[in-house]
């Protein structure tokens, strides 16, 4: 089974990661852009974070057999800064352009602002401008369902997108069944704190069923697990779900969303 870890940092994980990935039968990870940990302060620090996303990282995890491909975007948390903002979304198209760039992600929402809800449209009115599919970070807030709902408003009011070509992340049990019934797709994200674990993540599957159903790892600097992926396919199986199932989650479910762009050649 070719798994796919289809949101992950990488950029912020070690050589021993991509090993164990490797080694568990993860074949392909997808990359969203995201927030540092600090404030990058001038369109040259998103130059060379974009530059690590389409070149260095691809190349590294190509070393261990892993297909690497990445998401552009600012993410909400930076941009409160109009007058940088404007400046990074304007070198954004000629990184979408590189061959490893799948689409615009993972935009979103943090603390709701005005400034944050016009750099979100924006980047969907780019997206829709180049037919980008689009990756969604929802907020983890205790108001995660207002938050999800004012992104996917936001998305439904650019009626050049289609709902099918956008995956909304980090869904749980109150917000996956609008965000199934406005025709996107969802992300499930385990991780060993926060979020799902892998048994919680298993009762959303056998609640919702696994149509237009991911998970993923989002693995990065904080408190995560890069083979989350992995222990919640040992949580089905150990559920004795058929190993087609398993398969149709990590990987057909991504791939059927992610050759939608003609780059994908996981
Ligand atoms: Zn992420």
């Amino acid at each position: 089974m070719r798994l796919i870890d289809p949101h992950i940092h990488m950029v912020s994980r070690t050589t021993d990661d991509y090993q164990a990935m490797a080694l568990a039968g993860i074949r392909t990870v997808t990359e969203p852009a995201f927030w540092a940990g600090f404030d990058r302060r001038t369109v040259h620090g998103f130059a060379d974070y974009f530059r690590q996303l389409t070149e260095a990282e691809p190349a590294r995890a190509a070393r261990h057999g892993i297909d690497h491909y990445c998401w552009i975007c600012m993410n909400p948390k930076e941009a409160e800064d109009q007058a940088l903002a404007s400046e990074v979304l304007s070198i954004i198209p000629s990184f979408l352009d590189h061959p490893r760039a799948l689409g615009i992600g993972e935009i979103g929402l943090n603390r709701n602002t005005r400034s944050e809800v016009r750099v979100l449209e924006q980047h969907i009115e780019l997206a829709a401008a180049r037919s980008e599919l689009v990756l969604v970070h929802t907020p983890h807030l205790e108001d995660k369902r207002k938050g999800t709902r004012l992104i996917m408003d936001v998305i439904r009011n650019e009626p050049r997108i289609d709902p099918g070509r956008v995956i909304i992340d980090h869904g749980e049990e109150h917000t996956v069944p609008e965000i199934k019934a406005r025709g996107h797709w969802v992300g499930l994200t385990v991780y060993p704190t926060t979020k799902c674990s892998p048994a919680r993540a298993a009762d959303l599957i056998e609640r919702t069923g696994v149509e237009r159903i991911w998970v993923n790892s989002a693995a990065d600097w904080g408190s995560s697990d890069p083979l989350a992926t992995i222990k919640t396919a040992q949580e089905l199986r150990r559920r004795r779900h058929p190993e087609e199932l398993i398969q149709r989650i990590f990987c057909d479910n991504p791939r059927a969303f992610l050759t939608q762009s003609s780059k994908f050649r996981g």
